[in-house]
């Protein structure tokens, strides 16, 4: 039963909120406490053809044709829009993901306004490509390029980094002149409604944004997807959903653009500053608590420093602080959900049956009353695995890593690449002739060496095998948001 005082996220279509269903709708919690957060409206049909269509009309009445100057510089007032009302996205995405404060605020919506300033700045700097083509007789023709907005892009995202994963796909989408109907997961809903009023206020022309909420498969996600008014869809999910959208899409030859799960590795050499490479390995296997898609799942270490780091991250990952995101001590939050959380639990238990050794966590903390309804699971660490065991083939997307050794450059490199995914990879060794090597062989979108998740947003990101489709970040996302008509004049 909904109650009046309840807070109802709804729909934002054609530049409103609609008024909701009550019969129409699902909960919302907060993970760390299972309490209800808010109601969410499901999109139904009707709902998805009224954004759809809305979205049509935004391009129609000059959103289209707007100079790239005034989409760039609407861009950048949304840019300052959202940090003026940072700590209300701080709050909502800490309500529906339960992320810990700190890290709401310094990547999560930081990434926001960083995002769209970002994508006003490469749009208005584009150029276009031009050839001279010699001809018979001494003639020629120019050849030019005129990129033209793709038009209404469904754009579905999951609920890891809500309003980071979101903006990186909103921003260059608005820059090339699109409209589009998002579909936040239905984990988290809110920052989607919150940028629908940061765009409103700054003046986006009404239908040029769209929400819908809901479900995948038989709900908004997979309506919208099947809608045959959309002309691409961007995704970011994992690799199953991924393979469901490409096979709704198919039949319409509609682009797409998908950015799925990993399973990614590091590489550790016995070279390295221990230091920093655990310091840089508890980032790369926890932050998010492992909720990222580019966290790393494998740990491969030379032997003759496997027990250091072993010991090493051991240490780290007891120490990591479970608790309210409020507390600015609190390093680490819930998993998303209960659902997600058997998932990962599913996973300590086919490692138990492997045979893995647990040198940290392994299973779900006592954190006192009010946290234990929560979704809360240990930072978990695993030995005695090899790259024949599930856990070490499936992305687990939680707080958990297994170490392997190996022994020389060639076996890491054969190893982590051992993989049907490709999305990310982290070397770290004192020798850069070495790093650059591995690096570069790594089978990987984006490969770091000495870092992990240090993005450039004008680089192309996204992921071979099962890690995704083709490629979003700079130029690259133009050239998803945009359709190119090649002009060629005889001169
Ligand atoms: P998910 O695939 O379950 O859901 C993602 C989104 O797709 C949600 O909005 C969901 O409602 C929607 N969806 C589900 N089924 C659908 C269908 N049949 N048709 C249309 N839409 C559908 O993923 P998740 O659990 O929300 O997110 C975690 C996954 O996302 C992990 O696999 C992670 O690696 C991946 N991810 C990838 C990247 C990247 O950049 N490559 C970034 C973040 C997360």
């Amino acid at each position: 039963m909904t109650t009046s005082t309840e807070r109802w996220i709804r729909n934002y279509v054609d530049g409103e909120f609609i008024d909701p269903d009550p019969q129409r709708s699902f909960d919302n919690l907060d993970p760390t406490t299972g309490a209800l957060v808010g109601r969410v409206h499901e999109a139904d049909s009707p709902m998805v053809d009224r954004a759809v269509a809305a979205a049509r009309r935004a391009l129609h009445r000059g959103w289209a044709d707007t100079p790239v100057r005034e989409r760039a510089e609407l861009l950048r007032r949304a840019a300052n829009r959202i940090e003026e009302r940072f700590e209300e996205f701080v709050a909502a995405e800490i309500a529906d993901t339960g992320k810990p404060i700190t890290q709401a605020r310094e990547l999560d919506v930081a990434r926001a306004p960083a995002n769209f300033r970002a994508f006003a700045d490469i749009a208005a700097a584009a150029g276009q490509e031009s050839f001279l083509t010699d001809l018979a007789g001494g003639r020629q023709a120019l050849n030019y390029a005129v990129r033209k907005p793709l038009g209404v892009v469904a754009v579905i995202v999951p609920w890891n980094l809500p309003l980071l994963l979101l903006t990186w796909k909103v921003a260059p989408a608005l820059a090339c002149g699109n409209a589009v109907v998002v579909k936040p997961s239905e984990e988290t809903p809110s920052t989607a409604n919150l940028l629908a009023e940061v765009l409103q206020e700054v003046g986006l022309p009404q239908g040029v944004y769209n929400v819908v909420h809901g479900f995948g498969a038989g709900s908004a996600g997979e309506l919208l997807t099947a809608h045959p008014g959309i002309d691409g869809v961007t995704f970011t999910g994992s690799s199953a959903t991924g393979t469901h959208v490409m096979r709704t899409v198919a039949p319409r030859v509609k682009p797409v653009s998908f950015e799925l799960g990993g399973k990614n590795a590091a590489v550790v050499f016995d070279d390295v500053d221990l230091e920093e490479a655990l310091t840089g390995l508890t980032r790369s296997v926890f932050t998010n608590t492992g909720q990222v898609c580019l966290c790393t799942e494998r740990v491969y270490v030379q032997r003759g420093i496997f027990d250091d780091i072993a010991e090493g991250l051991a240490e780290r990952a007891a120490r990591l602080r479970l608790g309210a995101p409020l507390d600015p001590a609190t390093t680490t939050g819930p998993l998303i959900s209960q659902a997600h959380r058997d998932k990962v639990l599913g996973y300590f238990e086919l490692a138990e049956q492997a045979g893995a050794e647990v040198i940290a966590g392994g299973g779900i903390p006592e954190l006192g009353t009010a946290l234990n309804a929560g979704s809360w699971i240990e930072p978990t660490l695993w030995t005695g695995l090899t790259n024949a065991d599930r856990p070490i083939r499936e992305e687990i997307f939680g707080p958990v890593a297994a170490l392997i050794p190996f022994d020389t450059d060639d076996e890491a490199i054969a190893l982590a690449n051992d993989t049907e995914y490709g999305l990310a990879a982290a070397v770290w060794t004192n020798d850069l002739r070495r790093g650059h090597r591995v690096a570069q062989q790594m089978r990987v979108g984006i490969s770091w060496v000495n870092t992990w998740f240090t993005r450039e947003l004008r680089s192309p990101f996204g992921g071979a095998g099962l890690s995704g489709i083709g490629r979003e970040g700079g130029e690259s996302s133009l050239h998803f948001y945009t359709e190119p008509t090649n002009v060629c004049v005889q001169l």
